[in-house]
C-alpha cells in the first residue's frame, strides 16, 4: 500500500502513525527524503484502506495495493461480465436497455416491450416503484406495476430491469426483475444495498446525484461484500449549476472507471439530458467514453407520460441509437448484444443472440 502524508511532520509527530501501521502488521518504509510517500508492505487487509484515510496525517492512499477494495481492477484479473438474459455487459460485451421511465398500463408496456424488441433490445426498463421528489407525483403502481411486468415478461420473453426503494420490497421485486435497479436517490441507503446483494440477482446501481466516483464505488462495495458480484455501475449525470440539461453527464467518470474496476459500466443518457433532442448524442459520448452498455427512455406517447415523458425518445428514435451502438462499438470490436429477429413476435422461445 502506498500512502502519502500532509507536509511537514516531524519524527516525533509520526510516531502514533508508525505505530498504528504495525499494529495493523504492516512493515513500512518512506521512499523520499521529505517523508511524504509512506510504503507499508505485508497485511493487506479491505478495512485498513479506510483506517488509513481516516487518519489526521493522511492526505490520501495513492494506491490499496493488496489491501485493494472488491470493486477494484487489479493486474491480470479480467473484467466482470454481468449476463441479463441474452445481454452481457462488460468484458467486451454491450448491450442495451430500453422503456417508459414507469409501468403505466398493460396494454402500453406490452406495446413497448415488442416494440423494444422490434428494434434488437432485449431489456425492458420500467418502474413499479418510482422514487418522486415529490410526494404528491405519480409514485408508480407498486406490486400491481410488479404483476404487469411479470405478464409482459411471460408473453414477450423480454427480461426486465426495474427499481426496488424499500428493503421489505426486495424479495417481491427479485420475483419478477432479472436485473434490479438502486436509483440514483437510493444510492447510499447501505440497508438496502445490502439486502438487495443477497437477492441472488444482477444489480444496477445508479450513481448518485451528488456523489463522487468513490462514493459511488463505496456503494458498489456494499453489495459485492454480500457476495454478489453481478454489479452494473450505472453512469446518469450529477447536479450541476446549468438547468440545459437535467444532470451533467460525467464522461471522464466512465473512462475513469472502466479501468479502475472490473465491474461494466453503463451510461443512462435519459436522466442525463432530461430532453429527448439529446439521448443519441449523449448515448454515443457514453460508448464513446467506453461504456458497456446504455439505458434508454422511451415512449409511445411522451405527452402523456405519467413520469420523464419530456426525456422519453420514440421507438423510431430508439431504432436508430441502436445502429448507432452497433458502428460504434465495433470501431473497438466489441459486440452488441441484440435480440434476435423475430418472425414470431408473441412467442417466448429461446432466442440467438446476434454476433
Ligand atoms: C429512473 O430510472 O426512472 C430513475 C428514477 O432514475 P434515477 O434514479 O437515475 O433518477
Ligand atoms: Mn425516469
Amino acid at each position: 500500500m502506498l500512502v502519502r502524508l500532509r507536509q511537514g511532520l516531524a519524527s516525533p509527530e509520526l510516531d502514533p502513525l508508525l505505530a498504528l501501521c504495525e499494529e495493523l502488521g504492516y512493515s513500512a518504509r518512506f521512499l523520499d527524503e521529505g517523508r511524504r510517500l509512506l510504503e507499508l508492505s505485508g497485511c493487506g487487509d479491505r478495512t485498513h484502506r479506510t483506517r488509513l484515510e481516516d487518519h489526521p496525517d493522511v492526505v490520501e492512499v495513492v494506491d490499496a495495493g493488496d489491501s485493494h477494495e472488491l470493486h477494484a481492477q487489479a493486474d491480470g484479473r479480467q473484467d466482470t461480465v454481468v449476463r441479463v438474459g441474452d445481454a452481457a455487459f462488460g468484458g467486451g460485451h454491450v448491450a442495451i436497455a430500453a422503456g417508459p421511465c414507469s409501468v403505466e398500463d398493460y396494454d402500453r408496456l406490452l406495446r413497448l416491450a415488442l416494440g423494444v424488441q422490434e428494434c434488437g433490445v432485449s431489456i425492458l426498463r420500467a418502474g413499479a416503484f418510482k422514487p418522486r421528489t415529490s410526494p404528491y407525483s405519480f409514485q408508480g403502481l407498486g406490486v400491481v406495476g410488479l404483476e404487469m411486468l411479470a405478464a409482459v415478461r411471460a408473453e414477450t420473453g423480454i427480461s426486465i430491469v426495474t427499481e426496488v426503494l424499500d428493503p421489505r420490497e426486495v424479495e417481491r421485486v427479485a420475483e419478477v426483475a432479472d436485473w434490479i435497479q438502486i436509483g440514483t436517490r437510493s444510492s447510499t441507503n447501505f440497508p438496502l444495498l445490502t439486502e438487495v446483494g443477497r437477492a441472488g440477482k444482477p444489480i444496477l446501481l445508479k450513481r448518485g446525484f451528488g456523489a463522487t466516483v468513490r462514493e459511488f464505488l463505496l456503494s458498489a462495495e456494499y453489495v459485492l461484500d454480500t457476495g454478489n458480484e453481478e454489479v452494473v455501475l450505472c453512469e446518469r449525470g450529477v447536479r450541476g449549476f446549468d438547468s440545459t440539461t437535467r444532470n451533467v453527464l460525467d464522461v471522464g467518470a466512465v473512462a475513469h472507471l472502466r479501468t479502475a474496476t472490473h465491474l461494466p459500466v453503463i451510461v443512462d443518457p435519459s436522466h442525463a439530458a432530461g430532453r429527448a433532442d439529446l439521448v443519441r448524442p449523449l448515448a454515443r459520448a457514453g460508448l464513446a467514453a467506453g461504456a458497456d452498455g446504455l439505458i434508454v427512455e422511451v415512449h409511445d406517447d411522451p405527452s402523456s407520460a405519467k413520469s420523464d415523458g419530456e426525456q422519453a425518445i420514440s421507438l423510431e428514435e430508439l431504432g436508430a441509437l441502436t445502429r448507432d451502438a452497433q458502428d460504434l462499438v465495433s470501431l473497438d470490436g466489441r459486440v452488441l448484444s441484440m435480440e434476435s429477429d423475430r418472425s414470431a413476435p408473441h412467442t417466448s422461445s429461446a432466442k440467438e443472440p446476434i454476433q
